[in-house]
């Protein structure tokens, strides 16, 4: 047989074999290193060993006593189903009795007069005093204390699938770890495990599976959830440094342009957005290409400020794309954007699935409006790669073969964290020069989050919102409140206001959930628990099921017949064409739709500002930071807005929630308490980020985040082909690959 080394295949093994190994591999475990590295969820504490007879003394608690086999006996249960296996140990103190439940095997691997050493919990049966189905192992004599692997000690447990135990694992890695821990390579910077006081990797390894005390295993572990911070900083900073030598067209900012544009706004910039700006044609102006995270809540104003960035590149002769994920909002950008240049003579063309479409601005001596054309695909097309095009607006449409741009010097995105990392990639490859990079999002990402998923991004906040803005009152709606909540619309809708209704996704026992409401004003149990799990992140529309737009249905027919059978109500969801959607969003921001009934589709960042009242169903349902962006759809107006949270769970932790939404209007402050609360699962971005489970941990940690992003920074300055750290550059390479395949 071959020797076995840290890269055998588990299967080659002795005690693994196929059949094992086949079970791993659900882990993810290949080979002798996987193993070795698959670390336990949590730990037993059998580490106090006691006599007999102070265990004894511990019903109901853990306990752990050594002592000889004086009967063993197995059989079977009265149903003739289920082995028991009934023992009596004892040590000089006293006598205790075991009984494990279905493990035949015992049987043959226990005798009288074994020495064993036991551990569990003490429990009283009919006969007295027992060990229910205790962890043992066979020990030489009493008072041994040595080796022990299962019992006597702080124990590992490892997740477990079907067929491999965790005492399986324990017997399987322990002799492993003897043989070949110390052939673990050190993987992280000598000088940051002396800076930092870590255990060198063997030791840790070791100490994560069988820790000396919780001390060494927490050690252990902040070792690795370090390394796993740090390789996802070496790795975002890494790309950051590739990019850094780039070069990219330098957009000297013009003062006097700036000052006209902002003169010619029907409002005034805020303090947030004029700084915001200056950062962003301050980057403009370097030949180092800019990559730059424009944060800012809904409503805060962040197309204004692109808007800026869009004039100053065009006037200094260059090209702009501008992004956006869906052709709603890219035909909204299209408009706003044209009206806002248009007195600046910008060539504005769009460009979606469907429509291509160029915006010719008036001439100044004859003043006017300005006219959109239709234009064909191929003549969009040709007049972007001859430049008579000055911005291309678009969707992915943008990104397609056959589209090219003269000399693209700004790529803005629009949510960004809805395109793909290749998608973005797409557009700024294989260029002499790099064109700027402008991202932007609504989605308050935590600091960490931040600092890891867009981590090669530098960040820009627009804090502030503009000053003619009404607070959004955010009310919580009792069951019994329902009916004084629909005459409050109703009043509204009489004043010619618009009115969301965002409907939870839910099954087909949607008819239950329409009977709880009709019948007594609230949902009550059984159908409540018929929704299901909902999707915290941004929603793709093919997700939706049939049962969703049912159940929607089901609600229209309700709010329409019954309800407000004199309103002009409209249903708008996922699985609609995107021309209806369209056309249903236009009637709805002219006024011809009263009530839009929407799933949690509604797009993000379209504008309607006399909409004032955003009433959600279930709101339970949903993430902090998702009911926050959906409130982000009233209040776009000087009049006063409002924001109906119906809720038919009366559990603190959801009170305790949606009290946080109705307290704070900052989006910040709410995606960390999301985090906070939920988790970091719970926040839009992650599930795309492709941040690992463990370094998830580690994001509610700000501090650890911060510090492994100098450490990383510090390597790369010195070393950013990480020469002199091979392990490191190994470990990265593995690490990489791991997070594109997820
Ligand atoms: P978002 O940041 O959500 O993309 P928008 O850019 O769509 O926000 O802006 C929302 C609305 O606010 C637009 O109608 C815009 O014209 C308006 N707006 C932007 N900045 C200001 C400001 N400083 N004062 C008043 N209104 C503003
Ligand atoms: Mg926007």
């Amino acid at each position: 047989m071959n020797a076995i080394t840290l890269e055998t295949k588990i299967e080659e093994v002795p005690k693994i074999g196929v059949a094992y190994a086949k079970r791993l591999k659900k882990f993810g475990i290949k080979t002798v290193q996987d193993l070795l590295f698959y670390f336990p969820a949590r730990y037993d504490d059998f580490s106090e060993i006691t006599t007999i007879d102070q265990a004894r003394n511990k019903l109901g608690e853990v306990a752990c006593v050594q002592g000889e086999i004086i009967e063993i006996e197995t059989s079977k249960s009265i149903y003739g189903r289920m082995a028991v296996t009934k023992a009596v140990v004892q040590d000089r103190t006293a006598q205790i009795s075991i009984i494990w439940f279905n493990q035949p095997y015992l049987e043959k691997s226990l005798k009288e007069n074994d020495f064993i050493c036991v551990a569990g919990k003490v429990s009283l049966g009919k006969e007295g005093l027992f060990f229910n189905s205790p962890a043992f192992e066979r020990i030489n004599e009493i008072g041994e204390n040595e080796e022990l692997t299962h019992t006597g000690r702080i124990v590992p447990v490892y997740s477990e699938t079907r067929g491999v135990t965790s005492r399986w694992l324990r017997y399987v890695i322990k002799p492993l770890l003897y043989r070949f821990c110390e052939q673990i390579q050190e993987s992280l910077p000598k000088e940051i495990i002396k800076k930092y006081k870590f255990l060198p990797i063997q030791e840790a390894v070791w100490q994560l599976h069988f820790p000396e005390s919780f001390e060494h295993a927490d050690a252990a572990k902040s070792r690795f959830l370090f390394e796993e911070l740090f390789l996802i900083q070496l790795n975002v900073l890494k790309e950051k440094i590739k990019l850094m030598q780039k070069r990219a067209h330098a957009c000297p900012m013009d003062a006097e342009l700036m000052k006209n544009f902002t003169d010619s706004l029907p409002f005034q910039l805020t303090d947030s957005q004029k700084k915001c700006a200056f950062a962003i044609l301050k980057d403009l102006e370097k030949t180092v290409p800019m990559s730059r995270l424009l944060e800012g809540d809904v409503g805060s104003g962040k197309t204004v400020v692109a808007a800026m960035a869009v004039l100053n590149v065009v006037k200094s002769g260059h090209q702009v794309a501008f992004m956006a994920p869906t052709e709603i909002l890219a035909k909204q950008h299209f408009k706003s954007v044209s009206e806002m240049l248009k007195k600046f003579d910008v060539k504005v063309g769009m460009l979606t699935g469907k429509d291509a479409r160029i915006f010719k601005p008036a001439s100044p001596s004859q003043g006017g409006d300005g006219e959109t054309f239709e234009v064909s695909k191929k003549s969009f097309n040709g007049d972007l790669e001859n430049g008579q095009l000055d911005i291309a607006i678009g969707t992915h449409s943008l990104i397609q073969k056959g589209v090219e741009f003269k000399d693209l010097a700004l790529v803005i995105l629009d949510e960004q964290h809805r395109f793909g990392v290749e998608q973005r990639d797409h557009l700024i490859k294989n260029k002499k020069l790099v064109p700027h990079l402008l991202s932007m999002t609504a989605t308050p990402i935590p600091r960490t989050l931040a600092l890891t998923a867009y981590g090669d991004l530098d960040l820009s906040l627009i804090d502030e919102m503009p000053k003619n803005r009404k607070k959004v009152k955010t009310i919580i709606v009792e069951p019994q409140q329902r009916k004084e909540a629909y005459e409050f619309i109703r009043k509204e809708v009489a004043d010619g206001k618009g009115v969301f209704v965002i409907y939870p996704k839910i099954d087909s026992a949607a008819s239950k959930l329409k009977e709880s409401i009709e019948k007594n004003g609230q949902i009550t149990g059984s159908a409540t628990e018929s929704f299901v799990p909902q999707n915290y992140g941004p929603m793709s529309l093919a997700s939706l099921t049939i049962n969703e737009v049912k159940a929607l249905k089901e609600e229209y027919e309700r709010l329409s017949k019954e309800v407000f059978p004199d309103l002009r109500i409209t249903m708008l969801h996922g699985k609609m064409k995107s021309p209806e959607k369209e056309r249903i969003m236009l009637d709805f921001k002219k006024g011809e739709i009263d009530i839009l009934l929407s799933t949690s589709v509604v797009e993000v960042g379209v504008d309607v500002p006399r909409a004032t009242i955003m009433m959600i169903e279930g709101a339970e349902r949903f993430g902090l930071s998702q009911l926050h962006q959906f409130r982000g759809r009233v209040g776009r107006s000087d009049m006063q807005s409002y924001c109906f949270l119906f809720t038919t769970d009366p559990s603190m932790l959801n009170r305790k929630r949606l009290k946080a939404l109705v307290e704070s209007n900052n989006g910040f402050e709410l995606a960390e308490k999301d985090l906070e609360i939920r988790g970091p699962g719970s926040l839009y971005g992650t599930q795309q980020s492709g941040i690992p489970d463990i370094a998830m941990q580690g994001l509610s940690n700000v501090f650890l985040v911060e510090k492994t992003r100098a450490a990383a920074k510090e390597i790369l300055e010195k070393d950013p082909e990480l020469k002199d750290y091979p392990e490191l550059k190994e470990r990265l390479k593995q690490f990489q690959s791991r997070i594109h395949f997820e």
